[in-house]
């Protein structure tokens, strides 16, 4: 594993704590210093532009709360993440949306990839719609440009020799 995936592991791994700190400030910049509701949403879409649909899983402190009720699920998670990602709310929907057009963009290099499928396991729209989308198999639609998508990356931290890249194109 090449050294940028080693890092990207790294912050995939404390993704809920990233998102716990920053829904927190989020929360107390919006609740506690009156910034307006308009400020995020125009920020959340201008991420949605650069990183695609990276504000739910990263930032939001909504997305923080539905994560943590969803892990107290005993069962269905991965059903609950699709419909929590489709259902979503309006910097969900445009930067769901920008998936497809966003700077940065998960691809995948099949000239290097070993159809290990590791990637594939890792992702919940895949696990929802199997025969539909595959981050690596050809004539399959790639979920990372659905508008399900929120940009966990354990697809790409989990390729096991960088095959899967999220890098602008
Ligand atoms: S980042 Fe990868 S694993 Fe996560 S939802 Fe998107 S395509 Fe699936
Ligand atoms: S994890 Fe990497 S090598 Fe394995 S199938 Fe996916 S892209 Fe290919």
């Amino acid at each position: 594993m090449g050294k940028k995936n080693s890092m990207l592991k790294v912050l995939v791994d404390k993704r809920m704590m990233i998102l716990a700190a920053l829904g927190v400030a989020l929360y107390v910049a919006v609740s506690q210093y009156q910034i307006s509701l308009w400020y995020v949403l125009i920020a959340g879409v201008a991420l949605g532009g650069i990183f695609g649909k990276v504000f739910c899983r990263w930032v939001c402190p909504m997305g923080l709360i539905m994560e943590l009720m969803m892990s107290m699920s005993p069962d269905g998670k991965v059903k609950q993440m699709y419909q929590y990602h489709k259902l979503g709310c309006p910097i969900a929907w445009i930067s769901g949306g920008l998936n497809k057009f966003s700077l940065f963009r998960i691809k995948v290099n099949n000239d290097s990839c070993v159809s290990c499928g590791k990637c594939d396991k890792q992702c919940y729209i895949v696990a929802m719609e199997p025969t539909k989308y595959s981050l690596y198999k050809p004539k399959f639609e790639t979920p990372g440009e659905s508008y399900t998508c929120s940009k966990c990356l354990k697809c790409v931290a989990n390729c096991p020799n960088g095959s899967l890249t999220y890098k602008i194109r």
